[in-house]
C-alpha cells in the first residue's frame, strides 16, 4: 500500500476534476496486446431482485434491456448475502473456495474476523483465497479500475486495480460516472478495459421498506436515471464499452414477528456471529461438546430453522468446504429470520438460492461483444468471470468453478 499515491488532477488539467479524488497504484501503461482487447464496464446493482425491470417498469432499463444479452435471472452463490456474491463474480468461485463467506465472520485459518464495516479486515489481503480478474488482467498488464467493488481496495497478491476508489456509502451517483467517465478519457495507454461500479441503492430500499413501497420505486428510479445518464455518456466516447449490470442476490419480502430466538448457552459456550437467514458459529471458547452434540441439541430445539456442521450442509450449496461458515451453521426457513437478538428488516437476503426465485438476480450485457436482444435460461453468477475473461482475453492460470461454456451463447462471434 505504500507505493499508492492520491491523486486529485494529476492526469487532468481541467478545473472541474479537481474536487475528485482517487487511488491510483502505479503508473505502467497498457501493453500493446492489453490495448487492443475491449472494454468491460461491470455495474453491480446491489439487491436489484430478478423481476424488477417487469414488476415496477423502470422507464430507462425497461428499454434498453430489449436488444440486450440477457438471462431470465442470474442465480447466486450461498449464503445470497452481498460480499460473498459480488467474490463470487469477479473470481469465478464459490464463496467456499474464494473465502469470503459473509459480510461479517470469522476466519478460523486466520485467526481473524472480517466484516465489511472494518477497514483493516477489507483491505487485508490475507482473507481472499482467489484471484478476482483485475488481479489476473493487471498481472497480464491490462490496467484496470473500480468505483467500488467488494475486494477492490485489497492489494490481492500484492495487486489492486490502477485505479480505486476507497468504499464511501454517500458517494453522489454523479461523482461515481463522472469518474468512470475521467478514467475513459484518459490516453489509450492509460486507459482501463475493465472497470466495475456498485449502487447499494435498491438494496437498501428493498430491505428498509420493502416491495412495493414508494421508497423502493424511487431507488429503482434513481438508478434507472444514473444508468441513462451513464450510457449516454458512454455512447459519446470514440470507443464503445461493452456494459455488463448485474445483481448479486435478490429480495425476500419478510414479516418482522417471524424470528426465532438461538438458545442462550449457544452463546455461552461459543461465538456466534451474524442474525437473520444464516447464523455462524465458531468454536473457539474451548466448549466441551463436541459439534455434533451441539448440532444435535440445537436442532432438538430448533423451530424455523436448521443447524449443520459445515461439512454436513446440503452439497447444492457449495458450502461445504469451509469453515468461515462457521463450525456450525444455522440455516433458517425460508424467509424467517434467527439470531440471538431480534431482526428487524422488512426485506432481506441470505436464504437458499434454491427454495424461492426472491433471492435470483440480473444479467444484462450491451457491447460489440454480445448478441442482440437473445435471453438465456437462468445461470449461476460464477460463470460471468470466465465470460469476461474470455472477452478481455485475459488466462485463467487456476482452478475455478464458473464455465466459459454456461454464457459462451450471450457472445458475438464475428
Ligand atoms: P447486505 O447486508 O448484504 O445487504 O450488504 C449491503 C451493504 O454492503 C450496502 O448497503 C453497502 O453499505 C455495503 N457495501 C457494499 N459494497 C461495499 C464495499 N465495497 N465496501 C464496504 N461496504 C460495502
Ligand atoms: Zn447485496
Ligand atoms: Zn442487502
Amino acid at each position: 500500500m505504500k507505493y499508492l499515491l492520491l491523486i486529485t488532477s494529476l492526469f487532468f488539467a481541467t478545473s472541474s476534476f479537481s474536487q475528485q479524488s482517487f487511488k491510483v497504484s502505479h503508473q505502467h501503461k497498457n501493453s500493446a496486446r492489453a490495448q487492443q482487447a475491449p472494454y468491460i464496464l461491470l455495474i453491480s446493482l446491489d439487491g436489484f431482485r430478478w423481476d424488477y425491470v417487469e414488476k415496477y417498469q423502470p422507464a430507462f432499463l425497461s428499454q434498453w434491456i430489449k436488444d440486450s444479452a440477457r438471462l431470465t435471472a442470474l442465480r447466486p452463490s450461498f449464503p445470497t448475502k452481498t460480499f460473498p456474491n459480488h467474490l463470487s463474480i469477479v473470481t469465478g468461485s464459490y464463496p467456499q473456495r474464494h473465502g469470503i463467506l459473509a459480510n461479517r465472520f470469522y476466519a478460523p485459518d486466520l485467526k481473524k474476523h472480517y466484516s465489511l464495516k472494518e477497514q483493516d479486515a477489507v483491505v487485508n489481503p490475507d482473507f481472499y483465497l482467489v484471484n478476482p480478474l483485475w488481479v489476473l488482467a493487471e498481472q497480464q498488464g491490462m490496467r484496470t479500475s473500480s468505483y467500488f467493488w467488494p475486494g477492490s481496495e485489497a492489494a490481492i497478491s500484492g495487486v489492486t486495480p490502477t485505479y480505486f476508489q476507497p468504499y464511501d456509502h454517500n458517494a453522489p451517483h454523479q461523482q461515481r460516472i463522472n469518474t468512470v467517465l475521467q478514467w475513459y478519457n484518459l490516453p489509450a495507454e492509460r486507459r482501463p478495459h475493465l472497470t466495475t461500479m456498485y449502487f447499494h441503492d435498491v438494496d437498501s430500499a428493498g430491505h428498509d421498506f420493502g416491495q412495493g413501497s414508494p421508497e423502493l420505486i424511487q431507488a429503482l428510479e434513481k438508478v434507472d436515471n444514473s444508468l441513462k445518464d451513464l450510457t449516454t455518456k458512454l455512447a459519446k466516447l470514440p470507443f464503445e464499452v461493452n456494459v455488463v449490470i448485474v445483481s448479486d442476490h435478490g429480495m425476500a419480502q419478510r414479516k418482522r414477528e417471524d424470528f426465532e430466538q438461538l438458545p442462550s448457552w449457544v452463546n455461552q459456550e461459543y461465538y456466534v456471529k451474524g442474525s437473520g437467514p444464516i447464523v455462524h458459529i465458531y468454536d473457539i471458547k474451548g466448549s466441551s461438546k463436541t459439534l455434533t452434540e451441539t448440532t444435535r441439541q440445537l436442532n432438538q430445539q430448533a423451530q424455523h430453522y436448521k443447524c449443520y456442521r459445515y461439512q454436513d450442509i446440503p452439497r447444492r450449496y457449495n458450502a461445504f468446504q469451509s469453515n468461515r461458515i462457521g463450525d456450525i451453521a444455522c440455516l433458517a426457513d425460508k424467509d424467517w429470520a434467527i439470531g440471538l437478538f431480534s431482526h428487524r428488516p422488512v426485506g432481506d437476503h441470505g436464504w437458499s438460492q434454491f427454495n424461492t426465485t426472491d433471492m435470483n438476480g440480473v444479467f444484462y450485457a450491451k457491447g460489440p461483444a454480445f448478441k442482440k436482444g437473445i435471453i438465456r435460461p437462468i445461470a449461476e453468477n460464477v460463470n460471468i468471470m470466465p465470460l469476461l475473461a474470455h472477452i478481455l482475453g485475459i488466462k485463467i492460470p487456476h482452478e475455478i468453478d464458473g464455465k466459459v461454456s454456461t454464457l459462451a451463447p450471450l457472445l458475438n462471434h464475428k
